[in-house]
Formats: structure tokens, sequence, C-alpha cells
């Protein structure tokens, strides 16, 4: 079975599902009954991050401006498919899969959940922001208040994926405000994929200097490649496409 069939089947599974197996988008492997978008195996397959990645990440960012870090997955394959037809095909069902993954792992005590604001010329191209879709769901399962309104991306930002570390500091500088009362709110910042934190790092930045007090940031996943071969001012070779 190819793509297109994939995609048809999911679009018409309503209509098809009684003459068709809707099937995993990953492997095209039909779906047991009840999953949809990706089958067990497939989800099972993308390496979980553990503590201490997350604390080797975390000690990787200059002056964090946040209080946690929290990292459910590696960018693998698997993720990276998941990521794309999510960016880019618009199967935005795929970020309720993802809230879901987060929230087991996030403690309650906030009072608020927000995402990284995208560039507003990306917003409109898209009609979405994926990681909002997914701060979203995740406010659904959990019950901390979902506020996109508190920040803002001011300026448009050039695509990080070629930049090294500082270039990505430098390019994410004086680019967000604070559009709402943060004033001494714990708030839960989601982005969907952390590789140097500097965009997540800078918005943590002004929340906290407009009186948040508590800022805990949390991404679906992170390429660890960059991490591991001392390789961080060449990033672009660590991620196979443009995040
Ligand atoms: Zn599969």
């Amino acid at each position: 079975m190819n793509f297109k069939q994939v995609i048809g089947n999911w679009i018409f599974e309503p209509v098809l599902s009684f003459i068709a197996p809707v099937v995993c988008l990953v492997c095209e492997e039909p779906l047991s009954s009840g999953a949809k978008i990706v089958c067990e195996e497939c989800y099972c397959k993308i390496p979980r991050i553990d503590k201490s990645f997350v604390k080797k990440l975390k000690e990787e960012i200059p002056n964090p401006n946040f209080d946690d870090l929290i990292v459910r997955f590696e960018f693998d394959p698997v993720f990276q498919k998941l990521i794309h037809l999510l960016k880019y095909e618009r199967f935005t069902s795929i970020a309720r899969l993802f809230g879901q993954s987060l929230a087991e792992f996030i403690p309650l005590e906030f009072d608020l959940v927000t995402a990284v604001p995208l560039n507003p010329v990306r917003l409109k191209e898209r009609g979405y922001n994926q990681s909002a879709l997914i701060a979203e769901h995740l406010s659904e399962i959990t019950r901390i208040p979902f506020d996109d309104t508190i920040l803002q991306r001011i300026r448009n930002t050039q695509t990080q994926t070629k930049l090294s570390r500082a270039e990505r500091q430098q390019n994410v500088k004086e680019a967000f405000i604070v559009t709402g009362k943060v004033k001494g709110k714990r708030i839960l910042l989601i982005d969907d994929v952390i590789t140097t934190g500097s965009t997540l790092n800078e918005c943590a930045h002004v929340l906290k200097a407009a009186g948040s007090d508590r800022i805990t940031i949390a991404a679906i996943a992170t390429p660890v490649d960059f991490l591991q071969s001392d390789a961080t001012d060449n990033l672009a070779s660590a991620l196979p496409f443009q995040i």
C-alpha cells in the first residue's frame, strides 16, 4: 500500500473503515481496533529520553531562565515521520498523541500551560501552531488551564536549522514579548522539539522578567546526536529537516 492510499484511508476512514483497514501512518500495517495514527509497535520503538540526558541537556543551555526541563522522546526516524505529518501534512490529531504522552510526565502544580508562539508568517501559511495544539490537548487531560495569549513573537526570526548555538541565541533575542498577566504564575511552556534550547530559554527569560514565579519547559523530543557528538556548533548535520 503506497502513501497516497494510506492518506486516502485516513481521510475517508469513517466511510471506508468497513471495507478498508485503517493503517499505521509510519509502517502502513493495519491498526488494531481502537488504535489511531500509529501502531503500538511503532510508538513503542521511539526511544524515551532518560533523566540523565535531560540533566546534561539542561547543563548545556547557558544562563537558563527556567526552573525545570522535561523531554519525552528521542528525535528518531519514527518521531521524525510523526512530527512531519503533524507540521506539514495537517495530521493535527498527532498533537493529541503527543499531548497524552507528555501529560503522563507533568506534575499538576501549574497555573497555566502555553506554547512557544510560531513565526507569524509560518502560522499564516500553516494555519495552526503545532506546539499550541499539543499544549491544548495536554490541558484537556491535566486540567491545567491553557492560555496562548501571554506570549507574542514580535519579529520573524530566520530558521534556526543551520545556525550555531551562539547564532541561535542572537537570532531569538528580543523576539518575544509578554502580552498577558504572568506575575506570580507557575507556567508550563511547551515546544515540539528542543535542540539548543535558545528559543525556549528566551521565552522563559521574558516571562521571568515579567514576574512569573516558576517556568518549566517541556518538549516532545530532542535530537540526541548533536549533544553526544560534541558537534553543537554544527546542528544542521544532526537535524534531517527544518524544524
Ligand atoms: Zn506502525
